[in-house]
């Protein structure tokens, strides 16, 4: 278990700051989305932790898969919050300051296999955040040998183990982007630290449901 996965969840800044990603996701958008958004998960996550004791002792990928067995409706609080703080941490996680990081060989030819190609991949994982209807998540998954793409409504989290997700609640793009979803995910695109990506593919697989 790493830290800072247990209660009480804590929102760690950003190590490189939110200015480090310009100009793809400026600092006022990073701001609001790292120090304000997922503040708010990370806060009502111990809340309704605080008032269910019972919940201290497990880690933040064990609260995700264990929501759907709790009463109503601390399961939907659990579920939202838990999957909130998860999701948020893998996304900023994933961002690199450098732009156009590309993938190893190594992960290059896990890439070609499944898609033919990494400009193909890249096309079916924006094709699959445009079609997310509302607010949600485009995910690259590891399902066995295979990689997919899925998309996930509100903060829930994908089957399979997780390598790379888009998150496209308006509040990841509006500041800067405004209503052009397309133009931020090309732009979130090009700052994917791909290293990261192919870590989760090979180290300790997570699975949260
Ligand atoms: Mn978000």
């Amino acid at each position: 278990m790493s830290k800072n996965d247990i209660y009480p969840f804590e929102n760690l800044p950003l190590p490189s700051g939110n200015a480090a990603y310009e100009p793809y996701i400026d600092a006022q958008t990073m701001h609001f989305h790292h120090d304000r958004h997922l503040q708010t998960y990370t806060d009502d996550l111990n809340a309704a932790i605080e008032q269910n004791p019972h919940l201290k002792q497990y880690a933040l990928a064990e609260l995700i898969r264990r929501a759907d067995e709790l009463p109503q409706p601390l399961n939907n609080t659990v579920r939202n919050n838990a999957g909130g703080v998860f999701n948020h941490r893998f996304y900023f996680e994933q961002l690199s300051k450098t732009a156009d990081v590309q993938p190893s060989k190594a992960l290059s030819a896990v890439i070609v296999e499944n898609f033919g190609s990494f400009d193909e991949l890249e096309s079916r994982l924006k094709k699959a955040a445009l079609s997310v209807f509302g607010s949600g998540y485009a995910w690259l998954v590891a399902d066995g040998d295979s990689l997919e793409i899925v998309t996930t409504a509100n903060q829930d989290v994908p089957s399979g183990c997780p390598l790379l997700n888009i998150d496209v609640w308006e509040h990841a793009y509006y500041i800067k982007h405004r209503n052009l979803r397309g133009d931020y995910i090309d732009d979130l695109l090009r700052i994917i630290d791909w290293n990261v990506v192919e870590a989760r593919l090979n180290d300790g697989r997570v699975i949260l449901r």
